[in-house]
């Protein structure tokens, strides 16, 4: 990053904090995805269970590895040799003590927008595991609400489905057209404005272009 997006990212990333303050979640902010990397570690004690959802900002930073070679007990849904153990894995996710996960954008004020198919990773976001670590690109931060679908809808989505192979009209074209195909990856679109529990959403912001 050049200088002057350093300064930029340093101050709007300040706003942001304060911004989750006022929602009691609770914000960091770092350079680097190494940072980023190990700040999460150190908020996770080791022997944690620690699971998460499809972020690729976290296995981006290293952070999925750096859980799986570590001293923890992780819920991994990618072991599961079928659909059956899979839902039984998202299902464990509700009781363990950190879920890690990206978001598809925030806003300026610290509101967090994230869209989702099977809805494990929004319902572990919303309630179960004991704390929540979101890690977060510079590049997800807009201005407000609507900027914040606007780009979950219009930018995160169509790379996802395109990521993923999935028969969707975005996935051909790169834009939504708001489609009812059973592909679609926008099933659930969850606003989190307020954590009722303080502290038990915490947000790492990176001044990096981390995923989609
Ligand atoms: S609603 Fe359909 S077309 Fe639009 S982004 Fe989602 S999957 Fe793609």
């Amino acid at each position: 990053m050049d200088k002057f997006r350093n300064m930029r990212n340093d101050m709007l990333a300040e706003r942001v904090i304060k911004g989750l303050a006022s929602r009691n979640m609770e914000g960091f902010y770092v350079h680097t995805k190494e940072e980023a990397k190990e700040l999460a570690l150190s908020l996770m004690p080791e022997g944690s269970s620690v699971g998460w959802g499809g972020s690729m900002t976290a296995k981006d930073i290293g952070l999925i590895d750096a859980v799986i070679e570590g001293n923890y007990k992780e819920i991994n849904r990618d072991t599961a040799k079928t659909p059956e153990e899979k839902n039984k894995l998202s299902r464990e996710m509700f009781f363990a003590d950190y879920f890690i996960t990206g978001c598809n954008a925030m806003t300026e004020d610290g509101v967090m927008v994230n869209i989702d198919g099977n809805g494990n990773r929004v319902a572990a976001i919303v309630f179960g595991p004991s704390h929540v670590i979101v890690i977060c690109g510079m590049n997800k931060i807009v201005r407000d609400e609507a900027a914040a679908f606007s780009r979950a809808r219009n930018e995160a989505a169509p790379v996802n489905a395109q990521r993923f192979g999935l028969e969707t009209p975005c996935s051909k074209t790169g834009v939504c057209a708001d489609c009812k195909s059973p592909d679609t990856i926008c099933c659930q679109f969850l606003t989190t404005r307020y954590s009722k529990h303080k502290g038990r959403i915490k947000v790492i912001l990176v001044n990096e272009d981390l995923g989609f």
